[in-house]
């Protein structure tokens, strides 16, 4: 069995070390100490397409599969692990609305999150639901033209700086399964600073 990369997959494994080496590296330790926010390099990373591997063309990714993926999230984390975060807070939410949320969610969403202009977050965990998912409390109201968030979220990444998400809540909490099932009243909601919406 042949395990070489091919040759497409090396030449972006060389673009992400390059990046790091070059833009990465030469600040993390300073960046780490003094705790500064590098919104630069997201916007970077995006024009890179690092972040669009797993979302095709249409929606401003590039399709590249997730082997690129992780040869990206390597060379990264090689440098600076917590800059590697960046590629789950922009792909993540877009691999999410790409799999579940309608075209207008997705022509809303996707490109930003993936050329770096939105930074991004996915809320799930609460101080009593981690791995366990389902244990989650925070339900979402529909209220006029937006929802009626309740409950609380520990450890969202970005959840400070963030410009577009998803927030997993219920809307029906006595549908709940423990199995994960797509009718179980969870509901994931895509965020945007100015307004919500379900999917
Ligand atoms: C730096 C950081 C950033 C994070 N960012 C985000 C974010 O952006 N968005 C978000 O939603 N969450 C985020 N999280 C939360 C993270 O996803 C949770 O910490 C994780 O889901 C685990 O939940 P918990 O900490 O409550 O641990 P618990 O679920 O309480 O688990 C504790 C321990 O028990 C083990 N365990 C749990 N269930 C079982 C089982 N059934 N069988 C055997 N062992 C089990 C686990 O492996 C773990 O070792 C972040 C966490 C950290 C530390």
């Amino acid at each position: 069995m042949d395990f070489e990369l091919p040759e497409e997959l090396t030449e972006v494994q060389k673009l992400a070390r390059d990046f790091s080496e070059k833009e990465i590296a030469p600040n993390a330790t300073k960046d780490d100490k003094e705790h500064i926010f590098r919104k630069d390099l997201v916007t970077k990373m995006g024009s890179l397409g690092f972040f669009g591997c797993l979302i095709p063309e249409e929606y401003g990714g590039n399709s590249l599969g997730f082997l690129a993926h992780a040869l990206i999230s390597e060379e990264i984390a090689r440098v600076h692990s917590a800059i590697r975060v960046y590629l789950n807070m922009q792909a993540g939410p877009a691999v999410t609305l790409f799999e579940f949320g309608n075209e207008e969610q997705k022509k809303q969403y996707i490109p930003g999150l993936l050329n770096g202009e939105s930074m991004g977050l996915f809320a799930i965990t609460e101080p009593d639901a981690g791995s366990d998912v389902a244990a989650m409390k925070t339900t979402a109201k529909r209220e006029g033209q937006g929802y009626l968030l309740n409950g609380t979220k520990i450890w969202i990444t970005n959840a400070t700086v963030a410009d577009a998400g998803v927030i997993f809540a219920y809307t029906d909490r006595s549908q709940r399964q423990p199995a994960r099932s797509r009718q179980d009243g969870r509901a994931c909601l895509a965020y945007r600073r100015t307004h919500i919406r379900e999917f």
